[in-house]
Parts: C-alpha cells; structure tokens; sequence
C-alpha cells in the first residue's frame, strides 16, 4: 500500500474527510454520515463530544460546548468549554482527531499525514495555527491547499476542462469568492476575496433577531437571559432556515421556551421565504460586490467567466443562485456537492502527492439533467403572458430533491387553478414540454391572492411526485409523473411533433384552441418586441436600412391591427435579418 494521506475539511461549521481508494474518493462516514458538525463539547461525565454529539447538546450545555472555532484560529486567545480554557488550535486538533480515527477505522490503518484546506485569504497566522492543529492531532500537514483550489479540483476531475471559473463559497461562518484558471493539470487561484466573518451564522441571526423580537412583542419578556433558550432559538432558527430553501413558508414552533408568571411561553411563527430573503438581502449584496473586486483584481469582467461554481452549504439558498444568475447571465453550477467538494478536492491533492493511482472520477452524484416547472401569468418581454415558465427544480440538482413554491390566484373568488407542469428551460412554458397537467377545484371564497403551494418531488428513479395545494384550506390535489427522466428524452420528439399539430390547429378540440390562442398571443408579442428593438436601433442605422425598417415595421403592424397573423412570420423574419446584421 503506498502511504495514506487523507484531504480534510476543516470548516467553520462542518467538516469532512476523504481519500482515494481504488482509484475512487470516498468521502469516510462517521455513523453513517459523511458531514461531521464542527462542534466539540464536554459531555455529563467529562468526556470529549464531537460532531453530532456535540452539537445536540450544545441546546442543553452552550457552556460545556464550542462551536465555529474556525473563525477565531490564528488569535492569541484561550476559549472556555466546561470551565477550562483551551487555544483554536487545541479545539480544532480534537476534531481533526476524530477525523482522523474515523479514517483509521474504515482503512483499518494507521493514518498520519494530511492535506487540509484553508481559506483562500486566510493569514499566515491562521496558516499557521492550522498546521499546529494538524500536529497536536498526529498529523503532519504535508500541504494546505486553498478551499476554492480544491473545489476547482474536483469540478476537474468531473469534467477535463480549459476554464475560467469563478467559485463562490459561501459556508456557515465564511464567505470566499475566487476566480480560478484550469488549463491542463494546472488548476491556479487568480484573485481572491472575501469575509472570514459572514456566512449562515449571520442568516441565522435575522431569523434569531426576528423571533427575539417576535416574543418580545408577544408576551413583553426578554427570552435573551437565558442561554439555554437562546440556543434552542438557534437551533430552530437554523432548521427554517433550512427548509425555506425548499419551501416558501415555513413555522417555528418550539413548546415551553420559558415560564412567566407560572404561565408556559410557546413558539408559533411562521416566516415566508420573502420576508426570509428581505432579511439578508444586504448580505447576499456584499457577496456580489466581492465579487467584484476579485474580478477587478484579475483585469476580468463577469462574461470573461465560464462558470460559476456553488461550494459551501449556504448556497443552497435559492436567492444566491437567483442573483448570482442575474449577474453572470447564465446558471450557476451545483453538480459537484457543495458539502463535499472541498474535501473531495483536498483528497485528490492528497493522491497526488502521495502518487496513488487516481484513475475514476470524481464522486457519482445522481443528478437530474432537465429543469421542470410551471407556467403562470406573469412579464414576458414586457407584455403579461399566461405562460410564463417558473422553473422550479433546475437541472443538475442532486437527487431526491423536493422544492415547493408559492403562487397566487389571479382573480376574487376564484374557484380553480389549472397546473401544467413543463420540462425544460425556456421563459415562455409552451416552447418547453408539457409532462403532466391537473385542476385543483373548489378553493375557498378568497380575494385574488389567494397562495396555493406547488410542490415538485423528483425521487430516485425519476419520479416526479406534483402536489398543489390551498395554503389557508389544505385542499389538495395530487399527480405522480413516472420515469419524467427518461420518458422524456425518447418522447421528445413525438411531444414536439404533437405540439407542432396543436399550433397548426389539426384536432380542433377546446384545449387545442387555448393553445393556439396563447401561441398567438406569443407571435404577437415576439413581433411587439422586435419593432421596439428595431425603432431603438433606427438612430444609428444608414439612410437606406432605416427606410428598409420603416417599411417592415409597417407590414408588421398592419398585420397585428388587421388580426392577420399568418402575416406575420415573413416581415419579422425579415426585420431580425435587417437587424442582426445591422448589429454586426
Ligand atoms: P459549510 O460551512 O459549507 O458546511 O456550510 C454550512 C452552512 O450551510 C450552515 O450555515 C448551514 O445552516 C447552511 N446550510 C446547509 N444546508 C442548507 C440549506 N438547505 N439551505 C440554506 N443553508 C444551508
């Protein structure tokens, strides 16, 4: 056996450990868990806790108990856990241990070298203080690679790649954006930026701060005093947090907080993904402007970047991927584990070093190559559209998966909604394949506004469970997609062709007609858009090509006001040739 060197991440708020065996990473489990919780702890008789163990009773014992020690390695500080006071180093060193002994169990051998990832903008100190954690553990740190090093790493050894990629990391305590060049075997960190102080703890604090709030507000007490309740607070905090990635409402409910007057306090409160995101929004503003100056720093702009990449286990948050798609104009990438990325990549750095033989790829995430959604009323091109596509679960996101969202009736009392559900990616729904459709009847008496909840759960084997119901009523209704992975890929065509009838209007039935109503409206509104471009564009174009508009702008609108749209397709193929080549 050529000599064992493991990849450890050591985070903030979790951490992992990896090898290559076989020519494959594994990522080690510790009870059947590869994700180990950065929290160490004294337990009731005096003995050490780590990870899961730690971290339940930090609800019980904050005291006896530390966590995110991460954020205070390379400090000349001692931290209190059971009325002793240990160094950064010496509380990181019992979870590198533990690492450590989990690795040595499942290779039933000995382990004493390491690679361990560090922030990218971290300091020598805070190098340097991770190095004697490794020691104090019995590890020798033969390397310290940068987390979005190794995360560039193993999103290589997915696919060979020549790229520019930017990695956003955003963890529980950090935050650490990189624009990374891969170019051969020569994966290299360009610039880099950062905030060793914002990451999920920060989230969970607005939510902390808004239940604080909430229960003062409620019954007048000061639930603060108490560290106990305050760490349960937490823990709720952090679980809704969670779920409001999947769901748009969410309610934290803790039983007997606290006491007053004899009388027990309860937590009921429900909070909305929206009022969710309004809370960190600045924060998420704060990653993008770092963005920026890591940009700034390596002479690039956001369309000089090939992809981005999602490490870190904040970025599972939906409005991260939402700006940072408005920003970089395309999808950011979550195929590679944003949990286990980092120490994937420091076990390949590892095996590397060592000289195993590293001939599998990268760790087998079963993904789901398509997007699916939904259609509803909403802005497309500038013009309400009934059928706007909603994605709502994106391609490349790890299975099971289960994502709800919330949308809302359009008229007073309305009585029904009609759910399609599409696969794939345009913005109008009908140029995307419809995979199932369903009413939910007999909602309540409400004004418009009324949320029903759409929940999309692709399992496994690809089956697409689709459930829509009344928020306020619970009234449900149900379909179940099956194979809506690979059905689709070999009725692609016959769904297209189908579709291609319908437009044409062959069949004639009710639904057909709704259908060639809405195709209409689309023509009218893609013609719509391409006038108004053409009329921005008029300014700069020669005399002859502005007459050549002028011309076609005019059979186009003649056509929209004489209802004749079969006459429209030739004028604005016309005018997108006139202008495409005046955009040359
Ligand atoms: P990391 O330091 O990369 O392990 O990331 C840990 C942080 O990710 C913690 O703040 C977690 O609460 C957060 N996190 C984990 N899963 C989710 C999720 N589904 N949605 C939002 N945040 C999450």
């Amino acid at each position: 056996m050529s000599e064992i060197i493991v990849g450890i991440d050591l985070g903030t708020t979790n951490s992992e450990i990896a090898i290559i065996k076989d020519g494959k990473i594994v990522v080690i489990e510790d009870a059947g868990r590869k994700i180990l919780p950065s929290f160490v702890g004294v337990g009731e008789n005096n003995d050490i806790l780590v990870g899961e163990p730690a971290k339940n009773q930090y609800v019980l014992y904050p005291e006896r108990t530390v966590k995110s020690i991460k954020r205070r390695m390379g400090e000349e500080i001692k931290v209190e856990m059971a009325e002793q006071a240990y160094t950064p180093q010496e509380i990181s060193a019992i979870i590198l241990k533990h690492l450590k002994s989990i690795a040595e169990a499942y290779l039933n051998h000995p382990v004493h070298k390491a690679v361990i990832t560090v922030p990218a903008y971290f300091s020598d100190a805070q190098r340097q203080a991770t190095r004697e954690a490794g020691e104090i553990a019995g590890l020798e740190v033969v390397r310290m690679i940068n987390e979005p090093t190794a995360a560039a790493l193993s999103y290589e050894a997915e696919q060979k790649a020549h790229k520019r990629i930017l990695v956003y990391d955003l963890g529980g305590g950090t935050f650490d954006v990189s624009v990374v060049n891969i170019e051969d075997d020569v994966v290299e960190v360009v610039a880099s930026h950062g905030n060793n102080k914002l990451g999920g703890d920060d989230f969970d604090q607005k939510i902390i701060d808004h239940i604080v709030e909430h229960l003062q507000g409620k019954s007048g007490i000061d639930i603060q005093q108490s560290r106990q309740v305050m760490a349960r607070i937490n823990r709720a905090a952090e679980v809704a947090k969670q779920s409001l990635s999947d769901q748009p409402f969410v309610t934290i409910e803790e039983e007997y907080l606290d006491e007053q007057d004899g009388t027990p306090i309860h937590l009921s409160l429900e909070l909305s993904r929206d009022e969710y995101e309004d809370m960190i929004a600045d924060y998420i503003d704060e990653t993008l402007e770092a963005i920026h100056i890591a940009l700034n720093g390596a002479n690039l702009t956001a369309s000089d970047i090939d992809e981005v990449l999602l490490v870190g286990g904040s970025t599972r948050t939906p409005l991260v991927s939402k700006r940072l798609k408005e920003e970089f104009r395309k999808q950011p990438r979550i195929s590679v584990d944003p949990d286990l990325c980092v120490a994937t990549g420091a076990a390949i750095q590892a095996a590397m070093i060592a000289g195993t033989d590293l001939t599998a790829s990268a760790v087998l995430v079963d993904i789901t190559p398509y997007t699916y959604g939904t259609s509803a009323l909403g802005d497309l091109h500038g013009e309400m559209y009934p059928y706007m596509y909603v994605p709502i679960i994106h391609k490349n996101s790890s299975l099971p998966l289960s994502k709800t969202e919330v949308f809302y009736t359009v008229m007073d009392n309305q009585e029904a909604v009609e759910v399609r559900i599409f696969q794939g990616e345009e913005s109008d729904a009908l140029n995307n394949i419809q995979i199932g459709e369903f009413m939910v009847e007999g909602l309540n008496q409400a004004p418009q506004g009324n949320p029903i909840l759409l929940k999309l759960e692709l399992d496994l084997n690809g089956i697409l469970h689709v459930s829509a119901k009344e928020k306020k009523t619970g009234l449900e209704r149900t379909i179940v997609i099956d194979n809506a992975i690979s059905r689709f890929e070999e009725d692609e065509m016959a769904a297209a062709k189908d579709r291609i009838k319908e437009i044409f209007g062959e069949g004639g039935e009710g639904a057909i007609v709704v259908n060639k109503k809405a195709e209409t409206h689309h023509l009218v509104v893609q013609a719509r858009a391409l006038v108004e471009k053409a009329e921005r564009m008029l300014e700069d174009a020669s005399p002859e090509d502005r007459e050549d508009i002028v011309d076609v702008v005019e059979v186009i609108n003649d056509a929209i006001t004489q209802k004749e749209f079969e006459a429209l397709s030739a004028p604005m193929e016309q005018l997108s040739d006139i202008l495409y080549y005046l955009e040359l």
